[in-house]
C-alpha cells in the first residue's frame, strides 16, 4: 500500500527521542533530557499577546499562500538590518517552518536523479528530504574532530548532476559555527560552478563567544544570486510550535515554491503569521538573553564532559547541541544511547542519523541544574 518514495525514508530520531523523553517525563521518571531541540524557553509574552490579538481581531482567515505582504517586508527588513541583504518581498516565502522552507525548495530546485551536497555531520532531515524530492544526497567530509569544512571535499563531491549545496552555520548537530575564510571558499567554489547554496541559518542568533553571524549570500553579488537563505522563528523566538519559517532568494525559485504551497499547505497559520511579525519587528532583548543563557550551560556542559574519560567533544560555537565522540568508551553512538536512557533515565540523540556513528549529540537547552545533574550520572556511569 506503501509508496516507494515514503519506504525508504527514515523517521525522525530526533523528534521520536525527545517525545520518549517528555512523556517518560509525564509518567513521572526522573528523566535528564539532553535530547531537546527546541529552546525550553516560553514564547515571550509580548509575542504571544499579538496572535491573542489577531484572533480577536478576526485576523483568523487564509492568507496568500506564502505569507501577508506586511510579514515579507518584515522579514525583508530583517535581512537588511541583520545580515546585510537586500530582497523584495517577491523574492520572500513564509512556510510552515524552516523544515517546510527546505523541502519546498527542495522540490522545487531538483531534478529526479539530481545530487545535492550536504556537509557530514549533517541534520538528519537533509538526506530524507533530498531524497523525497528525487535526488541523492552527497555526503562530504569534515574534520571529525573539529568539524571544520573543507572546501577540497566539497570540490570532490561535486560531478555534472549537482544541483545544490546546503550549508548549516551554526550547525546542528556539532554547533560548529562557518568562519568568514570558509564561507568565502564555499562562495566562490559554488560561483565558479555555477551550483546554488541553500543556506539554512535558523540558528543565527545563538551565537557564543562574541561572534558574529555571517551569511554566504552578503559575501558578494555573484553569490548573492546563486543563494537560498532558510531562516524561521523556531529558535531564535522560542517559537517551535508555531510553525513559521521563510526563504528568501531568485523570484523565479520563490514563485515555484508558491505554486507548490498554493497546492499543498496553503498558507501558514493566519494567528502564528500576526505573532511571527511582532517577533521579527521586534528588538531582540529576549532572544540575546536566551542565548546568553545558552551559553553559560554549553560551557558547564563542557566542563563536566572534560573530566568523563572515553568521551571527546569540539566546543560548539553557536546553537544548542555538541556532538560527542564516544568511541573511547568501548560503545558506538546507538548502544552509548540506549544504554543511557535505559539504565540512567538519560536521554540523548545516536549520532548515526547525522552521519557519524561513534557520536553522540547532547543539546543545552535544558536547565544548568539539569545539567550538572546529568553530567554527574553520566560520569558515574560511564566509569563503571
Ligand atoms: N534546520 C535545522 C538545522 C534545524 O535544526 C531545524 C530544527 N528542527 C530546522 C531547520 C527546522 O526548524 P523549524 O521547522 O522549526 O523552523
Ligand atoms: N531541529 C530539532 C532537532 O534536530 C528539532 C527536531 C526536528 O525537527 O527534527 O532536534
Amino acid at each position: 500500500m506503501i509508496s516507494k518514495k515514503i519506504k525508504h525514508i527514515s523517521p525522525s530520531v530526533t523528534l521520536a527521542i525527545s517525545a520518549k523523553a517528555k512523556s517518560l517525563k509525564k509518567q513521572g521518571v526522573d528523566v535528564i533530557n539532553f535530547a531537546a531541540g527546541e529552546p525550553d524557553f516560553d514564547t515571550p509574552d509580548y509575542i504571544k499577546q499579538a496572535a491573542i490579538e489577531a484572533i480577536k481581531g478576526g485576523f483568523t482567515k487564509y492568507t496568500p499562500a506564502t505569507g501577508m505582504q506586511e510579514l515579507k517586508e518584515a522579514i525583508c527588513e530583517k535581512f537588511r538590518r541583520d545580515n546585510a541583504l537586500v530582497y523584495a518581498p517577491d523574492q520572500i516565502a513564509v512556510s510552515c517552518g524552516a523544515k517546510h522552507s527546505l523541502y519546498n525548495l527542495l522540490q522545487v530546485l531538483c531534478e529526479e536523479g539530481d545530487e545535492v551536497i550536504i556537509p557530514s555531520p549533517y541534520w538528519l532531515s537533509y538526506p530524507e528530504m533530498i531524497k523525497l524530492a528525487g535526488a541523492r544526497p552527497v555526503i562530504a567530509k569534515t574534520d571529525k574532530k573539529t568539524f571544520t569544512i573543507k572546501v577540497e571535499e566539497f570540490r570532490r563531491c561535486i560531478t555534472k548532476k549537482t544541483r545544490a549545496i546546503i550549508i548549516n552555520s551554526p550547525s546542528n548537530p556539532t554547533g560548529a559555527v562557518y568562519s568568514k575564510d570558509t564561507l568565502e571558499k564555499i562562495a566562490e567554489l559554488a560561483v565558479s560552478r555555477n551550483i546554488p547554496v541553500i543556506s539554512d541559518e535558523i540558528y543565527e542568533k545563538l551565537i557564543y563567544d562574541k561572534l558574529n553571524h555571517i551569511s554566504i549570500a552578503s559575501l558578494n553579488k555573484k553569490i548573492y544570486e546563486l543563494t537560498f537563505v532558510v531562516n524561521g522563528v523556531s529558535k531564535s523566538y522560542a517559537m517551535t510550535g508555531w510553525r513559521i519559517g521563510y526563504l528568501a532568494g531568485r523570484p523565479e525559485v520563490v514563485k515555484g515554491v508558491a505554486v507548490l504551497q498554493s497546492h499543498s499547505t496553503s498558507n501558514p497559520s493566519s494567528i502564528s503569521q500576526a505573532a511571527a511579525l511582532t517577533a521579527i519587528g521586534s528588538d531582540d532583548t529576549s532572544t540575546r538573553k536566551m542565548s546568553e543563557e545558552f551559553e553559560k550551560r554549553r560551557d558547564v556542559l563542557m566542563e563536566g564532559l572534560k573530566n568523563i574519560k572515553g568521551i571527546e567533544c569540539a566546543k560548539p560555537q553557536g546553537a544548542f547541541y555538541c556532538f560527542a565522540d564516544v568511541s573511547g568508551t568501548g560503545m558506538d553512538g546507538l548502544t552509548f544511547s540506549k544504554k543511557l536512557l535505559d539504565e540512567k533515565h538519560i536521554a540523548i540523540i545516536p549520532g548515526e542519523p547525522f552521519g557519524l556513528k561513534d557520536h553522540v549529540r547532547l543539546s543545552f537547552a535544558t536547565s544548568i541544574d539539569d545539567i550538572k545533574k546529568g553530567i554527574e550520572r553520566l560520569g558515574e556511569w560511564v566509569e563503571q
